[in-house]
C-alpha cells in the first residue's frame, strides 16, 4: 500500500494536478499518522505524558479529515486553509502544554507541507523547502533540546518531510514537462494537419486562376477582332486574376514560413543574375506606369551570397513592386547593389508616397496594410514585407526603410557574402 501511495504514476480518472494533490496528501498522511502513532505508544507506556498523548489525539483528528478530504476528492483552497489553521491552533495548543519539548519543530514542517499542498507554484515549493532546511539544520547538528525531548526525532520528522517534499517537488516538475511534450507533439501535428489543409486549399484554387490567366493571354492575341469595351473587360479579368494569384502566393509563403520545419539546403546564389532577372520581369509593370527603373550596379559581376535563388528573388521583386505600387507615373524607382568585404547592400529607392513616421516601426509585422494606399488601385495583401523580412532573417540579413512623406522611400537590404564556412 506505501508503494501505492508513493508511486510516482498519475491517477487517469482525476485531473493531473489534481492527482499529484492526492500523492502529496497521501505521503503527509502517512508520515504524519506513523509519527503520531509512535509518540502515542511512547507517551502512553513509556514516559507516561497523559498530557501529551491528549494532544497527540488531537493531532490524529487530522488524518480523517485528510481521507475525508481524500475519498470525497473534493480539495479546495478554502479546506486547505481550514486544515492549516486547525493545525496551527493545535501547534500553538502544544507549545502551551509541551512547552520546549519539540513538538513544534515537527509541527512547522507539517504545516509547511501544508503550505506546499495549497499551493501550485514552483517557487512556493522551492522557498519553503529552503525554510524547512534552514530552520531544522541546526537542530540536527546542534541539538538545543535535552534527549528525552525527543529533538532528534522531531528532526528527523522533517528531514523526511523534506526529502518528500522535495521528491514530489521533482515529480511535479518532470509530470509537467512529460504533459507538455505531449502537449506540444499534438499541437504542432495539429498545425501540420491544418496547414496542410491551407496549402491545398490554396493550390486549388491557384490552379483555376492560372488557367483562366492561360484562356485571357489567348484571347488578347485576337486583338483585332475585339472591340473596346471587350478589351477593357479582358482587361479587368486579368487585374483580377493577377491580384488573387498574388494573394494567394503570398499566403503560401507566409505559411511556408510559419510551418518549416525541414532543414533547407542553401546554395550559392549569385546576386547580379537574380536582380537582372527581377528587374526584367517587372520592366513591363514599371513601363505601363510610366515609370522609369534604374540599376546601377556598384559592385564585381560574381558577388554570392548563401541561401536559395527563390528567396533573393521574393525580397527583391516584393520591394521593387511595392516601389512601383506606391509610386506616381513620371517618377524614377533605382535599384543599387554595393559590396564591402563581408556583406551585399542592396537598396531599393523610389520617389513615391512615402510612409507615415508612426509606421515605420510596424511596417515588416504581418498583416500591415498601411495608411498609405497604392496609387493604381493595385492589391495589397499585407504580407509583402513581412515575407521578406521573414527571408532576409533566413540569410542572416537584415532589412530597413528610411523615408520621407510625400518624397519617396529606400529600402536597405544587407546580407552576408558567401562564406565557405556557412556554405
Ligand atoms: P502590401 O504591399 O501587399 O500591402 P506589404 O507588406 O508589402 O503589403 O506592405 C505593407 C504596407 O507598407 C503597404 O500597405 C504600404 O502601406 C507600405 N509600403 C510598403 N512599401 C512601400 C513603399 N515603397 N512606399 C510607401 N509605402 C510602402
Amino acid at each position: 500500500m506505501i508503494a501505492r501511495l508513493l508511486s510516482t504514476g498519475i491517477t487517469p480518472s482525476l485531473d493531473f494536478e489534481e492527482s499529484i494533490r492526492v500523492k502529496l496528501i497521501n505521503v503527509v498522511s502517512l508520515v504524519f499518522f506513523t509519527l503520531l502513532l509512535f509518540f502515542m505508544v511512547l507517551h502512553t507506556f513509556y514516559t507516561k505524558k497523559y498530557e501529551v498523548v491528549f494532544v497527540q489525539a488531537g493531532f490524529a483528528l487530522m488524518v480523517p479529515l485528510i481521507y475525508y478530504l481524500h475519498h470525497t476528492k473534493r480539495y479546495s483552497g478554502a479546506k486547505f486553509i481550514f486544515f492549516a489553521i486547525l493545525n496551527l491552533v493545535l501547534f500553538i495548543m502544544s507549545m502551551f502544554l509541551l512547552p520546549g519539548k519539540g513538538v513544534e519543530n515537527f509541527y512547522i514542517g507539517i504545516i509547511i507541507l501544508v503550505l506546499i499542498l495549497v499551493s501550485n507554484n514552483v517557487w512556493v515549493y522551492f522557498l519553503t523547502s529552503i525554510v524547512v532546511i534552514l530552520y531544522i539544520a541546526p537542530h540536527v547538528y546542534l541539538n538545543p533540546y535535552p534527549v528525552e525531548n525527543y529533538s532528534f526525532i522531531t528532526s528527523i520528522t522533517a528531514i523526511i518531510s523534506i526529502v518528500l517534499s522535495v521528491r514530489f517537488f521533482i515529480l511535479i516538475q518532470n509530470q509537467f514537462k512529460e504533459r507538455l511534450k505531449i502537449q506540444n507533439s499534438r499541437l504542432e501535428k495539429l498545425n501540420l494537419e491544418k496547414s496542410d489543409l491551407m496549402k491545398i486549399v490554396a493550390h486549388d484554387l491557384k490552379s483555376p486562376l492560372t488557367q483562366i490567366k492561360g484562356l485571357v493571354s489567348i484571347l488578347e492575341l485576337s486583338d483585332n477582332q475585339l472591340n473596346q469595351e471587350q478589351k477593357l473587360l479582358i482587361d479587368k479579368i486579368k487585374g483580377v486574376t493577377d491580384s488573387q494569384h498574388k494573394q494567394i502566393t503570398g499566403f503560401l509563403d507566409a505559411e511556408y514560413f510559419e510551418n518549416s520545419y525541414e532543414d533547407v539546403v542553401l546554395e550559392k546564389v549569385l546576386i547580379r543574375k537574380i536582380v537582372e532577372t527581377v528587374l526584367d520581369g517587372i520592366l513591363a509593370q514599371a513601363i505601363a506606369k510610366g515609370i522609369r527603373l534604374t540599376y546601377i550596379k556598384n559592385t564585381k559581376r560574381n558577388l554570392t551570397i548563401n541561401g536559395r535563388e527563390v528567396w533573393l528573388y521574393k525580397i527583391i521583386s516584393n520591394l521593387v513592386s511595392n516601389a512601383i505600387k506606391f509610386s506616381h507615373s513620371g517618377t524614377e524607382i533605382t535599384i543599387e547593389v554595393k559590396s564591402t568585404q563581408e556583406d551585399v547592400l542592396i537598396l531599393v529607392k523610389d520617389q513615391g508616397l512615402g510612409i507615415n513616421k508612426e509606421e515605420i516601426s510596424i511596417i515588416f509585422e504581418k498583416n500591415q496594410k498601411l495608411s498609405t494606399p497604392p496609387t493604381a488601385n493595385e492589391s495589397s495583401s499585407g504580407l509583402g514585407l513581412y515575407i521578406v523580412k521573414k527571408y532576409v532573417n533566413e540569410l542572416q540579413g537584415r532589412v530597413w526603410v528610411e523615408s520621407e512623406e510625400g518624397k519617396g522611400s529606400t529600402f536597405f537590404v544587407k546580407i552576408p557574402l558567401f562564406s565557405r564556412g556557412r556554405a
